[in-house]
């Protein structure tokens, strides 16, 4: 069995291979080239390791049966609480899967006990020797399952990145109190899909692997994307349809439901594979909390991030990038590469993406969403605790709760977590006093409302020894897993904004910094020039990155030096919003920095100049905010000054799908231009300033006029005069034409509000002023 990226089914690999590789290096996920069918009468009377081996030889047939069967002994044995894996509870009428009784109580066990013995006999498979580092993020309950199931295994380290504040208490101690010398743990400034999202950067960036590889390491994943875990979520659903039927609570080939309380879709995809494969469903209940992006999207067909975060009860699903959903949309349109690419760039993008009329039927077809806000998921407990003595864990609630209110009955309800893990929610729930007990305190509470006996993992957990604490920015993921791993840095990163020149009358003097960056990392080599991320038009010696770095060396009488390019570009490339300029003030610092030299931003500029004439581009990416800047005498020396503006203004970007040469927007220009125009701008050259400075908001569109180049240059932009008329239309304070064009910059009120600014087949982008001006960050 091949297993294909969702975004491009030519990358075709081994099972081993797709284990190894975590994400797909296009940033698809790994999925199955097709999903096998099997006859239900092949799992009666299975036991439950007899029925994942059974699953496990369809997708990772390129592991020996041996080693399979060893697997699965190794992973499902007395580390989990029961001796069938998994429970059975009727509750209300609903069938309780509970899927917690693995080392760390949460259904992430399932597949967490499963995915090291793969992994090492991936890398033997492979015949890799290296070591290999997991990366994961989580939401509190991956980190500590993954912890638990990598811990000691040779060849590997794991670091686990949780949302600081975004775990429950007990979350936070299992994973503090972590044992084995290959297990890390870093808290991220930020909620899960910040720390997600972080993750993944680091996880892609070409330069970092790179560096990595040559200390003997590569990275791999335990987060729900990696396939290895998506196998054995399917088993439980087989196993559970079995039990059901062996109780009788169905009758052999009934069509049940299945509700799953849903975060990344990870679980709930293990039921739509089990669907898929001829599991009897009649429909799937994809159950969520207040973060709710996925009810939308299954009712609207809209999957929209732009929603606030909500810190729930239930934290395991506070997520508005739900990753799997990847991989159901890629199965669900018949496995269209296009429409998936599409999607995640849009949502990549844009934060959001639609799927058309006929996909959405089909996807409600298959399932069904709702969800549940926190104060009918604390009655969902209460009342089911009242009226069964059956104490649900917050998350499995959610899934409770919306199967009810659905009015569906003998539902199969995935339980992901022990109650145990959510004490103080629960004693909420129970509208029990929680503001002074301990952690102990609230175990014990919880343990007498169970009715279970309280888990010895969980047993005196606040006594025992901590690791060490680390808390960080989302910037600073590379940097902290070569510290973790003691692997020297090679390389840091320059941030450069991009750069509107002129700004209507100021031209080649007035400029400013936007919002909108490139990324420039410099990852020092023996010698010579590479590019680890660069696109082949630029992936060569006249690279003006590297020109400017050429320049800067020879300038500072330094001996050029071995670099590796790669570069994340945000700036779009001749549209007048100073991409080159910020190349090559990225070229220009990374240059001095590897040298090890200072300069003043005089000094910077200067060499800068003499590698594009634009003083009105370079100053402000180089130093920021709203700059007047010039050169003097014949030296190429500038002189600027930043303005001390009032930042009472958006600036919308009409970027048009065409360039413009900045050599040809030049030519345009008259030689000569008569006196009274000259007035005519230096008048309004100078109420720009004074506008922009004294905040004086009336005198912007008059400040806004020019008559030296942009009269000219609005006749290369095709569209510019429908545009004008379309600006008309909207409640703007003016505009210009930024640099050399041909984007145009419409300014508004700071934070009016447009709705949906939409002009032909034009990107319009919202932009703030950058007043940071160029960094450089050490990775
Ligand atoms: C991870 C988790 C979920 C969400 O599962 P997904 O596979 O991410 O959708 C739900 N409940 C608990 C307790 C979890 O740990």
């Amino acid at each position: 069995m091949k297993y294909l990226s969702t975004r491009d089914k030519t990358i075709a690999i081994e099972a081993h291979e797709a284990i190894l590789q975590g994400l797909s290096l296009d940033g698809g996920l790994y999925v199955p080239e097709r999903i096998p069918k099997v006859a239900l009468s092949e799992f009666e009377g299975l036991t439950y390791q007899e029925t994942a081996l059974k699953i496990f030889s369809l997708y990772f047939d390129d592991y020996p049966q041996e080693d399979l069967q060893r697997i699965v002994r190794d992973a499902y044995d007395d580390k989990f609480s029961q001796r069938d894996i998994v429970a059975l509870e009727e509750v209300e009428g609903q069938q309780i899967l509970e899927l917690f009784h693995g080392p760390t109580l949460a259904f992430k066990d399932m597949a967490l006990s499963v995915l090291p013995h793969l992994m090492v006999k991936a890398k033997a498979l492979a015949g890799d020797r290296g070591k290999t580092v997991i990366l994961t993020a989580t939401s509190g309950d991956t980190g500590k399952a993954a912890l638990e199931g990598f811990k000691d295994i040779e060849g590997i380290e794991i670091i686990v990145f949780y949302p600081e504040g975004g775990v429950s208490e007990i979350q936070r101690l299992q994973m503090m109190t972590q044992e084995g010398a290959n297990t890390h743990v870093v808290a991220l400034k930020g909620n899960f899909d910040e720390a997600q999202k972080a993750v993944k950067e680091a996880f892609s960036s070409v330069p970092l692997r790179r560096e990595m590889a040559e200390a003997g390491y590569a990275f791999s994943s335990a987060n729900s994307i990696n396939i290895g875990r998506l196998v054995p979520q399917i088993v439980y659903y087989f196993h559970g349809y079995m039990t059901l039927a062996a109780r009788g609570a169905i009758a052999p080939g009934d069509k049940i439901r299945i509700a799953v309380p849903t975060g990344n879709f990870g679980n709930i995809l293990g039921a739509y594979y089990a669907m898929v494969m001829g599991l009897p469903v009649e429909e799937l209940v994809c159950a969520s909390n207040e973060n709710n992006v996925l009810t939308d999207f299954i009712n609207t067909g809209e999957y929209s991030t732009h929603r606030e975060f909500v810190r729930t009860i239930s934290p395991s699903m506070d997520i508005l990038v739900s990753s799997n959903l990847e991989r159901f949309i890629f199965e669900i349109s018949g496995r269209d590469e296009n429409l998936v690419k599409t999607a995640m760039t849009d949502l990549k993008e844009k934060g959001r993406f639609k799927v058309e009329e006929e996909i959405m039927k089909k996807i409600q077809g298959v399932m069904r969403g709702g969800y549940l806000p926190e104060a009918r998921i604390l009655g969902t407990i209460r009342d089911t605790y009242k009226g069964s003595g059956y104490l649900l864990d917050p998350h499995t609630a959610v899934a409770f709760g919306v199967a009810q209110e659905m009015g569906l009955k003998n539902v199969l309800i995935d339980s992901t977590a022990s109650p145990y893990k959510f004490g103080d929610a629960i004693l909420r729930a129970m509208a029990l006093e929680t503001e002074l007990s301990t952690v102990a305190e609230t175990l014990a509470r919880v343990e007498t409302l169970f009715g279970r006996e309280l888990p010895k993992t969980l047993k005196g957990i606040s006594d025992r020894p901590q690791s060490q604490k680390r808390v960080i920015f989302p910037g600073e993921i590379q940097k902290t897993i070569k510290e973790i791993l003691k692997v020297e840095s090679t390389m840091f990163k320059v941030r450069v904004p991009g750069t509107s020149a002129n700004i209507g009358p100021g031209f080649d003097t007035l400029g400013m910094a936007l919002k909108i960056h490139n990324e420039i990392t410099f990852r020092s080599i023996s010698e010579g020039l590479e590019f680890d991320n660069v696109s082949q038009e630029y992936a060569n010696e006249g690279n003006l990155i590297y020109q400017s770095m050429l320049k800067t060396w020879e300038c500072i009488e330094v001996e050029k030096m071995g670099v590796a390019l790669s570069v994340t570009d945000g700036i779009p490339i001749s549209r007048g919003l100073g991409s080159s300029a910020a190349c090559v003030i990225a070229g220009v610092l990374g240059a001095l920095k590897m040298a090890d030299k200072h300069l003043s931003n005089e000094g910077i500029l200067k060499i800068a100049m003499e590698i594009e004439g634009h003083p009105d581009n370079i100053t402000p990416a180089l130093i920021g905010g709203v700059t007047i800047a010039t050169s003097v005498g014949d030296n190429n020396e500038i002189e600027y000054m930043k303005l001390d503006i009032k930042d009472q203004y958006d600036f919308y970007a009409f970027i048009p799908p065409f360039e413009i040469a900045t050599e040809e927007s030049r030519k345009i220009l008259p030689r000569e231009i008569p006196l009274k125009d000259a007035v005519h701008n230096v008048s309004r050259a100078a109420m720009m300033v004074a506008t922009l400075i004294s905040g004086r908001q009336e005198f912007l569109r008059l400040s806004l006029e020019d008559r030296l180049h942009q009269p000219y240059r609005s006749k290369l932009i095709t569209g510019y005069d429908e545009l004008k008329e379309y600006f008309a239309t909207q409640e703007f304070l003016g505009s210009f034409i930024s640099g050399a064009g041909p984007t145009v910059i419409a300014m508004a009120e700071k934070d009016q509000w447009f709705g949906e600014l939409v002009f032909k087949d034009w990107q319009v982008e919202k932009l703030n002023i950058d007043h940071e001006g160029a960094r450089v960050i050490q990775l």
